[in-house]
C-alpha cells in the first residue's frame, strides 16, 4: 500500500498551503512493486513509443489505439482499479510513476491514456453501482474495451452544466432517451462506452450516464479535428 494518504485540497491550494513531510515521496521511498511498475513502464516507452514518434505525427489513430492495447495488455490501464474488477489494485504513487512515463512520451498516447484512465475508468470507478463495476470496469482494464467523455458541447465547455443534451425516461421506465451533441471527445473514434452528460427533465445539475456504442444506440461519430499537435489523439464530435 501506498503510504501517502488521501487528503483532499481543493483547486489551487496545493500551492499555498502546508505540506506534511509524510505526505511527501522521493525516489528513494519507493516499494519493490513501485520500483518495478516504473522500471516495466519505460520499458514499454522505450519499445513501443520512442522508435514510433514519427507515427504520430502523421495522424496514424490506428496506431495509437494498437498501443493502448498493448497497454493494457501489461496492466498499464488498471493501476489504481481493485483486483476483483480485473486491476492491478495499485495504489498512488504507482498510478503516478505510469502517468509520469506515458504523458512524456507523447501528447497522442497521453491523451489517450488520461481520457482512457482517468475521466473513462475513474466515473465508473467512484460513483458506479456495483453491477456497473462488474460490468464494464473488467473490459475498460484491460483494454478490451476503450472509454470517451462526453461533457463538452458546442454552446457549453468551462461552463459544462449549461449543456443542452436531453435524457428522457421512456414509457416504460426502464431507458433513458439521450438526444444531443457532444464535441472535442477524445477516443471517440475507437471508444467502446461513452460517459456521457445529459440534461434529466429540468434538473438543475447535468447527470452521467454510460452509453455502450452499441448500434441499437443510433451513436454518430463526426470526422476527426484537424489538430494544431497531439495528431494521433482521436478527437471527434458525438451526436446521441
Ligand atoms: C484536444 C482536446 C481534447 C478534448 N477532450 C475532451 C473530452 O474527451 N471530453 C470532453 O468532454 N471535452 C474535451 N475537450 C473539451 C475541453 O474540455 C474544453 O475545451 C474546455 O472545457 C474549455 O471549453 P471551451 O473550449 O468551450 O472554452 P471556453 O469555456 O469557451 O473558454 C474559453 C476561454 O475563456 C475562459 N473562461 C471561460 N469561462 C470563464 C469565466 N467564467 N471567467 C473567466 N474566464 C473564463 C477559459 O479559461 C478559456 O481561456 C477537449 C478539448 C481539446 C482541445
Amino acid at each position: 500500500m501506498d503510504k501517502i494518504a488521501t487528503k483532499e485540497i481543493n483547486g489551487g491550494a496545493f500551492i499555498i498551503s502546508k505540506t506534511d513531510s509524510n505526505q511527501v515521496f522521493t525516489p528513494e521511498d519507493f516499494s519493490e512493486e513501485q520500483t518495478m511498475i516504473k522500471e516495466s513502464v519505460v520499458e514499454f516507452i522505450d519499445r513501443e513509443v520512442w522508435p514510433n514518434k514519427v507515427r504520430f505525427e502523421k495522424k496514424d489513430y490506428a496506431f495509437t489505439e494498437s498501443l493502448m492495447k498493448k497497454a493494457g495488455e501489461l496492466g498499464f490501464l488498471s493501476i489504481p482499479v481493485p483486483e476483483n474488477y480485473g486491476g492491478m489494485g495499485m495504489g498512488f504513487v504507482s498510478t503516478m510513476l505510469v502517468c509520469d512515463y506515458i504523458s512524456g512520451a507523447s501528447g497522442s498516447i497521453s491523451t489517450a491514456f488520461g481520457a482512457h484512465t482517468g475521466i473513462g475508468i475513474l466515473p465508473i470507478l467512484l460513483y458506479g453501482t456495483e453491477t456497473q463495476k462488474k460490468e464494464y470496469l473488467p473490459k475498460l482494464a484491460s483494454g478490451e474495451w476503450f472509454a470517451s467523455y462526453c461533457l463538452t458541447e458546442p454552446g457549453a465547455g468551462s461552463d459544462a452544466n449549461s449543456g443542452k443534451t436531453k435524457a428522457v425516461l421512456t414509457e416504460d421506465g426502464k431507458y433513458y432517451e439521450i438526444t444531443g451533441q457532444k464535441m472535442w471527445i477524445s477516443n471517440a473514434g475507437f471508444a467502446s462506452l461513452f460517459i456521457v452528460f445529459a440534461r434529466i427533465g429540468n434538473d438543475k445539475n447535468i447527470t452521467g450516464f454510460i452509453v455502450p456504442k452499441e448500434n441499437s444506440n443510433g451513436i454518430e461519430l463526426g470526422e476527426e479535428e484537424n489538430k494544431l499537435g497531439i495528431h494521433a489523439s482521436s478527437t471527434r464530435q458525438v451526436f446521441f
